[in-house]
C-alpha cells in the first residue's frame, strides 16, 4: 500500500507557491499504511495567514467587478481542469485519507458537478423588485458579495467540502482563503493546481496549510476576513462561532451527527438491513451523515439484526485501491484508540463484530472492524457521543412514538431515515423528526449536490450549504429606492 514519494507542500497565495516562514512541518500519512508519508505539511504562522488574507482582499475588487457570466466561465473551466485530472485526484484521495477508490471517484465527479452548478448560479437573478410606498419610486434589493471569506474544512470529504464552499463564494463575487485539514493537505494543494490551470485569477483562491489551533485560528483574526464557513467537529465549531461572533463577522458551522435509522414493523427488512449496513460502515463510518444508531421495533428486531449482520459482513474491507472495497481504515491511530476507549468506557455489549483480513495489506493501517453493539442507556455514551467510526448502536422501540423519542434524544440533528411502508407513519415522522436531512426508506448518508445541506440543534449553525441555499450565506442584501 506504500504509494510513492512524499511531497513537500507550500502555501498557495496570490497564485504563487510560498514556503511558510516557520520551517516547521507536520507529516501527513497514508491511513492504510502509516509508513507511507504522503506529504510534509508546512506549519503556517499568523504572518502566513495575514499574507493570504491580504492577497484575497487585493483580488476582491476586480473579481467582484467581473460580470456573473464571466465568473461562470471561470468556474466551468475549473470544473473541466478537475475532470482532466479525475483519476489522479481519486487515487491520491484513496492514499491520503483512505477513501475506497469507488467513493473517491464519485467524490471527484461530484466536484465537477458542483462547479458546473455554481457556474449556473452566477448568472441567476441577484435581487427582487419591491413595490415602494412613494409614488413613482423604483425599489429593489440587490445581493452583493461579502468580501474575503475564510474556509476551514475537515479531511473526510477532502475535495467536495472545500469546493461546495469555494464554488458559491466565488460565483457570487467573494474571494477565499481555504485552510484544509492537516491530513488532507496534499489534495488541497492539487485543488490549487487545478484552479491555477483553469486561470482563476491571482488572489481569488488561496490555500493556507497548518494546524487548526495556530493558522486556523489566525486566519479568523485577519481584519480582511468578513465571514467564515467551517465544517468539522462540534468542539472546534463552537470555538469558531464564538470568535466570529465577537468580531461580528458572518459564520456558518457544519458539525457532527448521531444519525439514526428507524426500522418499523412493516419495513422492507432486507432493504433496511442493506442500507443501514452501508450507511454505518462504508468509508469506515467517517461521514458526518453516517448511521451511528438504529432504532428497531421489537417485533422485527431479531430478523433485522440477523440480516444486518450478513450485510455488514459482505462489505469488503479494503485495500482501498480495490474497486470492490467498501470499508477502508480510520484516518488516524488516535481515532482508533479513542473509539476503542469509548467502547470500553461504555461497557458496550457486542451484538457482532466483523473481522479484518489478516493479510499484510492490513497490518500497518488504522483498520477497525465494523462493530454493532447494544445502545443501552438512551442518555449514555453510545447514544450521545459521535465516535466517527464503523460502530453502530442498536436500540429497541416499543412503538412509533418511542422510536421517534429515541431518535430525537440527542444533542445532534443532522440526518435520519425511517423504513416503513405506511404513508401515515412516514408523514408523522417527517413532521416530528428534528434533523436537517430527512429520509424515508433510504440511507442516512449523502445528499444531492444541488439540494440544501445542513443540520438542526447541535449539528449546525448559520444558513444551509449547497444548492440555492448557499446564496444566503455568501451574499448580503442592499435595499435600494430610486425616486424621480
Ligand atoms: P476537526 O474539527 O478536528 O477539524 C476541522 C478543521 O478545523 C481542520 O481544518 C482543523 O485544522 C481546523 N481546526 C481545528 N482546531 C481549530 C481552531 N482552534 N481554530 C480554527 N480551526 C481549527 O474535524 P475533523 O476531524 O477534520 O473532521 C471530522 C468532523 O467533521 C466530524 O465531527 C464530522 O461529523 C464533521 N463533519 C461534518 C460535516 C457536516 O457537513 N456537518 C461534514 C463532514 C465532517
Amino acid at each position: 500500500m506504500t504509494g510513492g514519494t512524499a511531497r513537500r507542500l507550500q502555501h498557495f497565495i496570490d497564485n504563487g507557491w510560498r514556503d511558510s516562514e516557520t520551517d516547521r512541518w507536520i507529516d501527513d500519512v497514508n491511513p492504510s499504511d502509516v509508513r507511507d508519508v504522503v506529504a510534509h505539511v508546512p506549519e503556517g504562522s499568523a504572518d502566513d495567514a495575514r499574507a493570504a488574507a491580504t492577497a484575497a482582499a487585493k483580488a476582491f475588487p476586480a473579481w467582484r467587478a467581473l460580470t456573473g457570466p464571466a465568473r461562470a466561465e471561470h468556474l466551468y473551466k475549473w470544473g473541466a481542469a478537475i475532470g482532466d485530472r479525475a483519476e489522479e485526484l481519486a487515487q491520491v484521495m484513496a492514499r491520503e485519507v483512505g477513501k475506497p477508490i469507488g467513493e473517491a471517484r464519485g467524490e471527484v465527479s461530484r466536484c465537477v458537478v458542483i462547479l458546473r452548478y455554481y457556474a449556473g448560479e452566477a448568472v441567476r437573478q441577484i435581487g427582487d423588485v419591491i413595490p415602494a410606498q412613494s409614488p413613482g419610486a423604483l425599489q429593489f434589493s440587490l445581493r452583493e458579495p461579502l468580501g474575503v471569506v475564510a474556509m476551514i474544512t475537515p479531511w473526510n470529504f477532502p475535495l467536495a467540502i472545500p469546493l461546495w464552499k469555494v464554488a458559491p463564494a466565488l460565483a457570487f463575487g467573494n474571494t477565499v482563503v481555504l485552510k484544509p485539514a492537516e491530513s488532507s493537505s496534499y489534495l488541497a494543494a492539487l485543488l490549487a493546481e487545478t484552479a491555477a490551470a483553469a486561470g482563476i485569477p491571482a488572489g481569488v483562491f488561496n490555500v493556507l496549510f497548518g494546524a487548526g489551533a495556530t493558522v486556523g485560528a489566525a486566519i479568523l483574526e485577519a481584519p480582511e476576513v468578513r465571514a467564515v464557513s467551517f465544517t468539522g467537529s462540534g468542539a472546534v465549531g463552537a470555538r469558531i462561532a464564538a470568535t466570529a461572533a465577537a468580531r461580528n463577522i458572518r459564520y456558518q458551522t457544519e458539525m457532527g451527527g448521531k444519525n439514526v435509522v428507524i426500522v418499523m414493523p412493516d419495513a422492507d427488512i432486507a432493504k433496511a438491513a442493506s442500507l443501514t449496513a452501508a450507511g454505518a460502515m462504508r468509508y469506515a463510518g467517517q461521514k458526518c451523515t453516517a448511521t451511528s444508531r438504529v432504532v428497531v421495533a421489537r417485533s422485527v428486531e431479531d430478523e433485522f439484526l440477523r440480516q444486518l449482520r450478513s450485510q455488514v459482513e459482505s462489505l469488503p474491507i479494503g485495500p482501498v485501491t480495490d474497486p470492490k472495497a467498501a470499508v477502508g481504515p480510520l484516518i488516524s491511530r488516535a481515532s482508533h484508540d479513542s473509539i476503542t476507549a469509548a467502547l470500553k468506557d461504555a461497557n458496550a455489549e457486542s451484538i457482532f463484530t466483523s473481522s479484518i483480513p489478516s493479510s499484510a495489506d492490513f497490518s500497518n493501517g488504522n483498520f477497525f472492524a465494523p462493530t454493532v453493539v447494544r445502545g443501552g442507556d438512551p442518555d449514555g455514551l453510545l447514544a450521545q457521543r459521535e465516535l466517527f467510526g464503523p460502530v453502530l448502536a442498536a436500540f429497541t422501540a416499543d412503538d412509533a412514538d418511542h422510536a421517534i423519542e429515541l431518535a430525537n434524544g440527542t444533542a445532534y440533528g443532522l440526518s435520519a431515515s425511517i423504513f416503513t411502508r405506511d404513508l401515515r407513519t412516514a408523514l408523522d415522522y417527517i413532521d416530528r423528526i428534528h434533523v436537517g436531512l430527512v429520509r424515508v426508506n433510504g440511507d442516512t448518508t449523502g445528499v444531492d449536490p444541488h439540494a440544501p445541506f445542513g443540520g438542526m440543534k447541535g449539528s449546525s449553525s448559520g444558513s444551509r450549504e449547497q444548492g440555492p441555499a448557499a446564496r444566503e450565506f455568501y451574499t448580503e442584501i442592499k435595499t435600494v429606492q430610486v425616486n424621480p
